[in-house]
C-alpha cells in the first residue's frame, strides 16, 4: 500500500502479492476481535468507546481516537489515550491538522514525528504533545470522507503496511456502521451529522425554468450493507464468484435484447459487462475478503475507492468509466444482498429534489408529483424529452451538473434555480430566504395571474390573441380549466407511447383521446401524429443507429415507412371524435407531397370509419407542423390543401441555423430574437394571410412573454405553451399595441445583428409592457 501525506493515496493500488499474506492476517485479527464488540448490546457512544479502546489495544498504540464530520467541523467523538474532557470539545476545521488534511484530501498520512509536519496544529486540550507518531486514514461513506480514524504513539514508529491496511479496514466497518446508526447516536446529534455542513454552489444547464427548494433524494438508493464481517473468507469469495456471474448473465441476457441491439445503450452495457470481466475489479475485492470483510463490504469497500477516486479525476472519459464501475458495484450489491434499488414512495420527503444522472420520461413520472419540487440531472438537454415532460409537469429541472450523486447528500437541503442553472446545496439561511422569497413571489404573481383568468386576452389596441395549451398528458388538460385557455393547440400524442411498455393498440388509443376530448370540453384539441425518433425513442422499439438522428428518419418520415401504424393511430383518432371536430396535424413535414400522402391515409380512415358505419368526426380540420424550412417556399401550393399551420419553432430554428437543440454548447449560439428568424416569420404570417390559413405557433418561443409580444407584432394572433405560461403572456398582451411594435420591428428587419433582444426588451420597458415570467 502506497502512503502519502497529499492527495489520495490510493488503496486501489494492490499490495505487492509477496506481502499479502502477513498484511490480511493483521486486518482480519483486528475485524474478529472487533465483531464481539460490533454486537454488544449497548448505546452507541459506549460502542464506540469500545471499539477504539480495542483497536488501540491491537495495534499496540498508546492512541486511538475518531472524529467523525459535523457541519465544517471534524469532532473528536471517541479516544483512548487523548483526554477524555476534550471528546466532543476538539474540532478541526476541514483542511485543518493532521486530520483535517486527511478529510481535505481523502488520503492516509503516516508520519515517524507527526509535529514536524506542517499541518500539525496542536490541540492543548487533548493533551496529545508527548505523541510523535501519528497514521491517520480517512472514513469514506457515499464517495466522501465522512470522519477519519486516527492512532498514535509517543515513539517515532513508522506504522507498518500491514497496519495501515487493518486500519483502512477498519475504517469500511465504521463507514458502514455510522450510516446504520449502529456507532454515533445519530438522534442526539444534529442533521449536519456526517455531512460537509458547508454551503456549496454546482452550475449546471438550464433545462426547465423555475425555482424549488427541498430535501435532496438520490435516484438510485444506496444499499446498506448491515452483514459487514465474515468468519469464512472462502465462503465469502465463492458468494461474491457467484455474484459476478449473476451480473454477467443478467448482462448477457439484457445485450440479446432487440431494443438495445444497437446505440448508446448497448455501448454502456458492453462497457458494464467489460468490467464485470475484469481482473483487476475482482482481485480488489477478493482482497477485501481476505482481509475478513464479508462479500457485500468487499464491494463497497472497492467502489467507495471508486467513488472518492472520481472526485478527483478530470478526465472525462475516466470519469464516466469510473461511473459505470460504480454502478456496476450496485447492481452485485442487489445480488449480494437481495435488496432493491427502488425507492418506498412513502418514505420520500413532503418537498424533494430529485439528483439523478439520468433520467427518462417514465422514471420521472414514477414519483409523487405533490411532493417533488424540482430535479438535478448529472447529464441531460434542453429538449430531451424528460425535459419537455418536466415542463409540462411545471417541475425546475437543472441538468449537466458534474458529480451532483456524489456532491449531494441524501436530505441534503437544496435550493434550486433552473432560470439560471445553479444549485445552492446546504445553503446557508440567507440563501434559503432568498429563495423562499422567490417562491412566495412566484407564488403571488401566479395568484395575479390566476386573476387574469376570466379577463379578455386582448390587446391595447384591440387585437384578440388566442391562448392555447401544450399538452402531453391527462393530468395537463385540468389546466383548461385554471387559465380558461382557449383549447389545446398541440397535444404531443408521443409521450403516451413513450411511457407505456408497448406499442398501444387501436382500442387503448382510442381510449387515451377519448378521455382528453371528455376533459376538454367544448374546446378544441389538436392532436399532432406521433413524432418519435430524434431524441424521442419507444421503449419497446428498435429505432436504426443514426449519426444525425434530428435530420434522420423521426416524426412524419416514419411514420409513413410504416402506414399501418399511422394508420392505426388516425382510426383512433377518427372513432374518439364520435361527432365532435377532429383536428389534425401531422409533424415535420418537409414537402406537399409528404402532406399528401398522410392525408391521403386520414381519408382511407374516414372512408373505413363510414362504410362501416362507425359515428364519424362532425369536421375535420387537417394541419401541418411547420418546422423545416423548405416549407416556406412550398406554401402556394400547400396552403390552399390545409386548414391550419402550427410554427414549431423549437425544430424550425435548429434547422434554420444549422443547430442542433440537443447540443448544450450551442445554446446560446444563435439567437431566436434576430433579424432572419423575424424575416422568416414575417414572410409566413403573410402568406397565410393572404390565403386565409390561420396559424398559430406552439414551439417554446410562444411561452416567453419577450418573444411571444414580438410574435404579436409579426402579426402571429394565435399561440400555444404550457399551462404556466399563460399568465405572463397574457399579463405582457394586456399591455401591447400590437400596431405601434410592428411599425417598430420595421425598422429592425434589415439589421445585421447577432441579436435584437436589447433593442426589444428596452421597447418592452419603455411602452409599460410587462415580461416577468
Ligand atoms: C417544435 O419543434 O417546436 C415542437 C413544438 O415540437 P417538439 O418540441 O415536440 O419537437
Ligand atoms: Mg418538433
Amino acid at each position: 500500500m502506497t502512503m502519502s501525506t497529499t492527495g489520495w493515496s490510493g488503496p486501489v493500488a494492490p499490495p505487492a502479492v509477496e506481502r499479502i499474506g502477513a498484511e490480511l492476517s493483521a486486518a482480519r485479527r483486528l475485524l474478529r476481535r472487533l465483531v464481539e464488540v460490533m454486537a454488544a448490546p449497548v448505546g452507541a457512544q459506549e460502542r464506540l468507546d469500545r471499539m477504539v479502546r480495542m483497536i488501540a489495544a491491537d495495534i499496540v498504540a498508546e492512541v486511538c481516537s475518531a472524529y467523525v464530520l459535523r457541519g465544517e467541523y471534524l469532532e473528536l467523538f471517541a479516544t483512548e489515550g487523548l483526554r477524555p474532557s476534550a471528546v466532543h470539545r476538539t474540532r478541526l476545521r476541514l483542511g485543518e491538522g493532521l486530520v483535517g488534511l486527511i478529510a481535505a484530501q481523502g488520503g492516509v498520512i503516516n508520519l515517524p514525528e507527526a509535529q514536524s509536519h506542517p499541518a500539525f496544529a496542536y490541540r492543548p486540550e487533548t493533551g496529545e504533545e508527548i505523541y510523535h507518531s501519528f497514521l491517520g486514514v480517512p472514513i469514506v461513506h457515499g464517495g466522501r470522507v465522512i470522519g477519519v480514524l486516527v492512532v498514535q504513539n509517543r515513539t517515532q514508529r513508522h506504522y507498518s503496511e500491514e497496519e495501515v491496511e487493518a486500519l483502512q479496514i477498519v475504517a469500511t466497518v465504521f463507514a458502514e456502521m455510522f450510516a446504520s446508526g449502529g456507532l454515533v447516536d445519530t438522534a442526539a446529534f444534529s442533521s449536519d451529522l456526517g455531512r460537509i455542513g458547508r454551503p456549496e454552489r454546482l452550475e449546471g444547464l438550464r433545462l426547465v425554468e423555475g425555482v424549488a427548494l427541498g430535501d435532496a433524494v438520490l435516484h438510485q438508493l444506496r444499499i446498506e450493507v448491515s452483514r459487514l464481517v465474515a468468519e469464512d473468507p472462502d465462503a465469502e469469495a465463492a458468494r461474491l464468484e457467484q455474484a459476478i456471474a449473476g451480473l454477467r448473465a443478467s448482462m448477457d441476457e439484457l445485450l440479446l435484447l432487440p431494443e438495445v441491439a444497437e446505440g448508446e445503450q448497448r455501448e454502456v452495457l458492453e462497457a458494464y459487462r467489460m468490467f464485470a470481466h475484469d481482473a483487476g475489479w475482482r482481485r480488489r475485492m477478493s482482497e477485501a475478503i481476505r482481509t475478513g470483510l464479508s462479500a457485500e463490504a468487499a464491494v463497497r469497500r472497492v467502489q467507495e475507492e471508486t467513488r472518492l477516486r472520481m472526485v478527483h479525476v478530470s478526465d472525462p472519459y475516466l470519469k464516466e468509466r469510473l461511473h459505470d464501475l460504480d454502478a456496476l458495484a450496485d447492481r452485485l450489491l442487489v445480488h449480494l444482498t437481495g435488496r432493491s434499488l427502488m425507492h418506498d414512495p412513502a418514505t420520500l420527503p413532503a418537498e424533494f429534489i430529485l439528483v439523478a444522472r439520468s433520467l427518462g420520461p417514465a422514471e420521472l413520472l414514477d414519483y409523487d408529483r405533490s411532493r417533488l419540487r424540482g430535479v438535478i440531472l448529472e447529464e441531460g438537454s434542453p429538449t430531451s424529452h424528460v425535459a419537455i415532460v418536466a415542463r409540462a409537469l411545471d417541475i425546475p429541472m437543472v441538468g449537466r451538473v458534474e458529480a451532483a450523486m456524489s456532491r449531494i447528500d441524501p436530505g441534503d437541503r437544496v435550493a434550486l434555480d433552473g432560470d439560471h442553472g445553479q444549485i445552492f446545496v446546504r445553503p446557508g439561511e440567507d440563501v434559503e430566504l432568498a429563495f423562499a422569497r422567490s417562491l412566495a413571489a412566484r407564488a403571488e404573481r401566479r395568484r395575479a395571474y390566476a386573476a387574469l383568468r376570466d379577463e379578455p386576452a386582448v390587446t391595447q389596441d384591440g387585437m384578440r390573441v388566442g391562448l392555447h395549451l401544450n399538452a402531453a398528458f391527462l393530468i395537463d388538460l385540468v389546466a383548461l380549466e385554471t387559465t380558461n385557455a382557449d383549447g389545446i393547440g398541440l397535444y404531443r400524442t408521443e409521450l403516451a407511447f413513450m411511457v407505456r411498455d408497448r406499442f398501444p393498440d387501436v382500442e387503448a388509443q382510442t381510449e387515451i383521446y377519448a378521455k382528453v376530448r371528455e376533459l376538454a370540453g367544448d374546446k378544441p384539441v389538436v392532436f399532432r401524429t406521433l413524432d418519435v425518433g430524434s431524441d424521442k425513442h419507444l421503449p419497446y422499439w428498435t429505432f436504426p443507429h443514426e449519426e444525425n438522428p434530428a435530420m434522420g428518419w423521426r416524426a412524419l418520415r416514419m411514420a409513413l415507412d410504416r402506414p399501418a401504424v399511422l394508420r392505426t393511430q388516425l382510426r383512433a383518432l377518427v372513432r374518439s371524435a364520435r361527432g365532435r371536430p377532429l383536428d389534425v396535424m401531422f409533424p415535420m413535414v418537409a414537402e406537399v407531397a409528404e402532406f399528401a400522402a398522410a392525408k391521403e391515409l386520414l381519408e382511407m380512415e374516414l372512408a373505413r370509419a363510414e362504410a362501416r358505419g362507425e359515428p364519424l368526426p362532425g369536421a375535420v380540420r387537417v394541419g401541418v407542423m411547420l418546422e423545416v424550412p423548405s416549407l416556406l417556399w412550398q406554401l402556394r401550393a400547400l396552403l390552399p390543401r390545409i386548414d391550419f399551420l402550427s410554427i414549431g419553432t423549437n425544430d424550425l430554428l435548429q434547422f434554420l441555423f444549422a443547430c442542433d437543440r440537443g447540443n448544450p454548447e450551442l445554446i446560446d449560439r444563435y439567437e431566436v430574437l434576430s433579424p432572419p428568424v423575424l424575416c422568416f416569420l414575417r414572410e409566413l404570417v403573410e402568406r397565410c394571410r393572404e390565403a386565409g390559413v390561420a396559424l398559430s405557433i406552439c414551439g417554446e418561443m410562444a411561452a416567453r412573454p419577450l418573444e411571444a409580444m414580438v410574435l404579436l407584432g409579426l402579426g402571429v394572433r394565435d399561440l400555444s405553451m404550457t399551462p404556466s405560461d399563460i399568465g405572463p403572456v397574457k399579463a405582457m398582451l394586456r399591455s401591447l399595441r400590437c400596431g405601434q411594435l410592428s411599425g417598430y420591428l420595421d425598422q429592425l428587419y434589415h439589421l445585421s445583428d447577432h441579436s435584437l433582444r436589447d433593442r426589444l426588451r428596452h421597447y418592452a420597458l419603455d411602452h409599460g409592457v410587462p415580461l416577468h415570467i
